[in-house]
């Protein structure tokens, strides 16, 4: 069967990830959360001290960036691709409340999406992979065989992260995170370079109001609809 590009995008804490990460483990395709790139180039920037909450020296990490090395390896023990920053594991740390109230303000830089738009197209150059964020179907591959845009109310999403969050052991609020979850729908969405848009072709998903299987359920059929009707 012909392998695809699958580009999922969405709000913040839709679950797109969850969902792209089942779906490549059953197609045996390559999941690359792009996300996972922003946070950790928003990561950088805080421990150079370029970015905090009242510091944002945007010139010193625009002129860093040929510094930042981002990978992904394997964890066959978890399943998915664990990110590297420089060598260094950050898959903990970039899911941090501290990196979400950053990175939105990092993803608006031009030239931090230039570089990370690059290695991400490079990533899906020989198809077979799904790959989620907020731009995949729009800049990243315009071209995917297959677009989804998932969706859910904001006090849902808010309520998932929440409960992530607190699962591993961070002291945080619902408020918090209630606030965190619209402060960057509202950024993604209303930046100049690459906002977070439907594509004209992508499916909507509304998650709202369906299990996880549900949700697997229907996504997996509309793949393997798209893989027969273009193979
Ligand atoms: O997907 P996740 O919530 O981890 O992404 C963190 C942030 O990175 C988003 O809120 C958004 O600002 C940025 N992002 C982006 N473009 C992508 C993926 C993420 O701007 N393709």
């Amino acid at each position: 069967m012909k392998k695809i590009t699958i580009a999922i995008d969405g709000f913040s804490s839709t679950g797109k990830s969850t969902i792209a990460k089942q779906l490549a483990n059953k197609l045996h395709y390559v999941y690359v959360d792009s996300g996972a790139m922003y946070r950790a180039v928003t990561l950088y920037a805080m421990q150079q001290g370029f970015i905090s909450k009242n510091v944002f020296n945007f010139d010193k990490l625009i002129s860093d960036l040929p510094k930042i090395n981002l990978i992904f390896k394997f964890n066959s023990a978890l399943g998915f691709a664990e990110m590297y920053l420089n060598g260094m594991n950050v898959e903990n740390e970039i899911r941090s409340l501290e990196v979400s109230k950053l990175v939105s303000k990092v993803a608006e830089i031009s030239e931090v999406r230039r570089k990370l738009v690059e290695q991400q197209q490079q990533m899906g150059i020989h198809k077979g992979v799904v790959m989620d964020g907020r731009d995949i179907g729009t800049v990243v591959f315009p071209n995917a065989e297959l677009k989804l845009f998932i969706n859910a109310s904001a006090e849902k999403r808010a309520q998932r992260r929440f409960e992530e969050l607190i699962k591993r052991g961070d002291k945080v609020t619902f408020d918090e995170i209630f606030k965190n979850v619209q402060y960057r729908d509202h950024i993604d969405s209303t930046r100049e370079d690459s906002p977070l848009i439907i594509a004209d072709d992508a499916i909507e998903i509304d998650n709202s109001d369906m299990t996880l299987e549900e949700q697997f359920n229907n996504i997996y059929k509309i793949t393997l609809d798209k893989i027969n009707e273009v193979s």
